[in-house]
């Protein structure tokens, strides 16, 4: 079983684009410890934790704690990963989690986080973040960072994820701010394909020299094809019930203290036919994309990001569509290329299952 750990929803930062409350509260030890129990106690031999918040590195000790407390439990393999903004990184926690294991994925906009990523008082804190990447890419060369672009940043994505590139990123995503007053419009859609089209250009460049830049959207939308699969299975509810701070279990993060979609809690354990009812009425597919020839490669079927964005989980935002439209089309052009200069390289890296 694999969960997810908010072990608070407040935070140092206070980005634009944020949807958290950012309210003083915190998991406790006994519910952190109950949670890992109910993992464990579901039978099999794997349990996968994600510490995350808010910012889940004001919880440090408690970190530490669960990571101690896994040891009594020697016949279960854990894994651990967190999603932090990376602030209170520093060598003693690095350390220690390259000794357990931890995958960090931190994120950073690059030069959006200027206009973005802001502390409470309003000051913007891209020196302090490339600090920590910096330190973050001296214990795990290979980190993933996510960036997140807004209509009024689409036009810096490029020189944003460059910047990223230039520190010595080598595996990143960009997520476009999905919250419904976000306020895409065509130009600002047109201006972030302008600049995908850029990064497609860039990576390319990359790729001739012998570099290996992970770029997850144009990585997988390429996989979904090369590899004839489903671009998003989603099992809702089913693969990592989102554990809240205050023990309460819900299907995913978007869902976070909907009383509807309450599955259960640490003390009670998880509502099995709830939570099949719950994934049942996310199989149902956008209408919308039936006959879209774009289909299978797109992130239609998230039931979380449609729950968020519209309010209803069969149904996809004008903003998510135009989004994965442009991914697709310049993740193409940039396979493309890779294919007509490098063929071998390219079979190599996207058909081989020996990649
Ligand atoms: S770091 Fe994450 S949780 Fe904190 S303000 Fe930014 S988006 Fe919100
Ligand atoms: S690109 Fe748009 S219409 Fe096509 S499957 Fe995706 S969300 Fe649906």
């Amino acid at each position: 079983m694999n969960i997810s750990l908010v072990l608070t929803k407040q935070c140092n930062l206070r980005c634009r684009y944020c949807f958290e409350t950012h309210e003083n509260v915190y998991m406790s030890e006994e519910t952190a410890l109950k949670a890992i129990d109910m993992a464990v106690s579901d039978g099999g031999n794997r349990v996968g934790v994600s510490f995350f918040g808010g910012e889940p590195l004001l919880c440090k000790p408690l970190i530490y704690r669960c990571v101690e407390y896994s040891r009594q439990f020697a016949d279960v393999q854990f894994s651990w990963n967190m999603t932090t903004n990376g602030l209170l990184l520093d060598d003693e926690f690095l350390r220690f989690a390259v000794k357990e294991k931890i995958e960090i994925a931190m994120s950073h906009d690059g030069l959006m986080s200027r206009a973005n990523r802001l502390y409470p008082g309003g000051k913007d804190c891209l020196a302090a973040l490339d600090e920590k990447l910096r330190l973050l890419l001296t214990y795990r060369p290979g980190a993933f960072i996510m960036a997140t672009a807004t209509p009024d940043t689409a036009g810096t994505v490029f020189e944003s994820l460059k910047h990223l590139i230039d520190l010595g990123v080598r595996r990143f995503n960009l997520a476009i701010d999905s919250r419904p007053e976000a306020g895409w419009d065509e130009e600002s859609m047109d201006s972030l394909s302008g600049q995908l089209a850029m990064l497609g250009d860039l990576i390319f460049e990359k790729f001739s020299g012998g570099e290996d830049i992970y770029f997850n959207p144009f990585e997988e939308k390429i996989l979904d094809i090369t590899k004839d699969r489903p671009c998003h299975v989603c099992k809702l509810g089913m693969r990592k019930p989102y554990i809240d701070w205050d023990g309460n279990i819900y299907p995913c993060i978007q869902f976070g203290g909907v009383p509807a979609y309450r599955m259960g809690s640490v003390a009670e354990g998880v509502d099995l036919s709830l939570r099949e009812a719950i994934y049942q009425s996310s199989l149902q597919k956008p209408t919308f994309c039936e006959d879209c020839a774009m289909k299978k490669r797109c992130v239609n079927d998230c039931a979380c990001l449609n729950f968020q964005q519209c309010g209803d989980m069969a149904q996809v935002s004008g903003e998510q569509c135009a989004y994965q439209r442009i991914l697709i089309t310049r993740a193409d052009e940039m396979a493309r290329k890779m294919l007509e200069t490098d063929e071998k390289h390219f079979m190599k890296r996207f058909i081989s299952d020996t990649k």
